[in-house]
């Protein structure tokens, strides 16, 4: 069973000086963005930061503590909305190197 890795996507960290393939997550999950993704998640949760090539989208309340950051812009699209519906509170979302105001409706 010696597989290709030739379709095994990598992830490097140069805070952390290193490259990782994805082969774990992939038989995990499965192909797609879903692997990269959890595999940002677990760095930053056992590292405080995020590998390379991985921005989060960031949103984050102008009016109260409450903020997310999410790999998935539709996921922190989702809660800016949900917040400025259910709060009234305006929202900066950044993402794709801009930030964007999310105002309630
Ligand atoms: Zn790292
Ligand atoms: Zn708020």
């Amino acid at each position: 069973m010696s597989e290709s890795a030739e379709n095994v996507p990598t992830v490097s960290c140069s805070r952390c000086g290193e490259t990782w393939t994805l082969s774990h997550e992939l038989d995990e999950l499965g192909l797609g963005n879903g692997a990269l993704e959890a595999f940002a998640i677990d760095h930053r949760e056992h590292t405080g930061h995020y590998p390379d090539d991985v921005t989060p989208w960031v949103a984050d309340c102008r009016h109260c503590p409450d903020g997310v950051e999410r790999i998935d812009e539709t996921a922190a699209r989702r809660w800016a909305n949900s917040h400025a519906r259910h709060t009234g509170h305006g929202i900066d979302l950044d993402g794709d190197g801009s930030t964007e105001r999310v105002t309630p409706e």
